[in-house]
């Protein structure tokens, strides 16, 4: 289902409706856990009341999907989904560079419940695909991957995966709804931790797949049971922080690009992982894949101590997580991938060196001039 309109647009008007009591312009934040079920049965944990509706509205009409589920967190998303489409015996390919706590969970949950999966490199699609088993029901995929920021070529995995009837789950968290769009690409669900760029304040959790009606109804059925959902207040929140999503995108993309440059021809560091740098292995396909911008995430080693200078820093400030208006930067050995082994981080590629950062909206010089008097 095309949305025609802006993303400028359905930002701001999809899912709001407003106060019809009282004629306010915002949508109210319905706290009721118990409704009148002579209209509908609406219920938090039916993913279907007001206030998560209304997110749902939005996410969906910048993804380009019918429908969705709104839940506590990334996590929630994630595991719901993949616990609805997969049962004993069923296999699941992913790509070798995941978020570390899908890595993690991947690795801890899924075979106690006779679920197999293999994580194999998705650069290489020859050798992705024959990973592929007679059992294989999911292909789960995430690009810009973190923390390397590798490209995987969308449309090319969701070719192989229809040709083998395979469902595809993409991890968008990175790239946000403005910068790409999988479903357009022919990939079946998109998965975010709306705890990041959607929410864009560090100050929630929460995560959302979209997708057609028919697979949300079946992953419904399932959430409905595990019940990740997510209070009204929270998902006002996060309905608010979505009006502003596309501008602060838009400001991030374009600082981290500036940053990339910078870093780039910055002697005190080694490389830097940026997929709007022309340098970068995936940069052509992104460029294809990513029509909003390349994200506000880059990556980069450093030659020198690298706590010594995250100690230095004055307005990048050490901290997990991501996607927030204020800039940070962390240390992946030491946070997202800590629960990895050094072998399995050594075979992703991520060296004790290893700086992840996430761009703010802050103007660019400063952050420049930050890391500058760091070094
Ligand atoms: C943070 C994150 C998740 C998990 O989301 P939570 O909201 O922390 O549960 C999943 N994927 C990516 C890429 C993330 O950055």
């Amino acid at each position: 289902m095309k949305n025609t309109k802006s993303k400028l647009t359905s930002s701001v008007h999809a899912g709001s409706v407003g106060d019809f009591v009282y004629g306010g312009l915002v949508n109210p934040i319905y706290p009721s856990s118990a409704y009148d079920y002579s209209v509908e049965v609406l219920y938090p944990r039916y993913y279907n009341t007001p206030n998560q509706t209304a997110v749902i509205k939005k996410i969906a009409a910048l993804e380009n999907a019918e429908d969705g589920l709104l839940f506590s967190s990334g996590m929630a998303a994630i595991m719901t989904s993949l616990f609805a489409l997969l049962k004993q015996g069923d296999h699941i390919l992913f790509q070798l560079d995941l978020y570390g706590g899908t890595h993690y969970a991947a690795l801890h949950e899924l075979k106690r419940y006779g679920i197999d999966y293999t994580m194999e490199d998705a650069s290489d699609l020859k050798k992705f695909k024959s990973a592929i088993r007679p059992t294989t029901k999911v292909i789960y995929i995430e690009t810009p991957s973190n923390p390397l920021l590798k490209i995987t070529d969308i449309k090319a995995v969701a070719k192989i995966a229809k040709e083998y009837k395979i469902t595809t789950i993409i991890d968008n968290t990175f790239a946000s709804p403005i910068n790409q769009n999988p479903i357009d690409l022919g990939i079946d669900l998109v998965a975010h931790s709306g705890t990041k760029y959607i929410g864009g304040h560090s100050d929630l959790s929460c995560g959302v797949v979209v997708a057609s009606k028919k697979m949300i109804s079946k992953i419904k059925s399932t959430a409905i049971n595990f019940g990740g959902s997510l209070n009204a207040q929270t998902a006002y929140l996060v309905e608010r922080s979505l009006k502003t999503l596309v501008l602060r995108v838009k400001q991030q993309n374009k600082n981290a690009l500036t940053l990339a440059h910078f870093l780039k021809n910055e002697p005190k560091i080694n490389a830097v992982y940026y997929p709007g740098l022309k340098e970068h292995p995936g940069h052509a396909i992104a460029k294809r894949q990513m029509p909003g911008g390349f994200g506000g995430m880059l990556s980069f080693d450093i030659k020198s101590d690298p706590e010594k200078f995250l100690k230095k820093l004055k307005l990048i400030r050490k901290a997990v997580s991501l996607g927030g208006v204020e800039s940070t930067i962390n240390q992946p050995v030491k946070t997202s991938h800590a629960k990895l082994s050094a072998e399995e981080r050594k075979a992703s590629g991520i060296s004790d060196k290893l700086l992840r950062l996430s761009v703010g909206i802050e103007a660019a010089e400063d952050l420049i001039h930050d890391i500058q008097q760091a070094l």
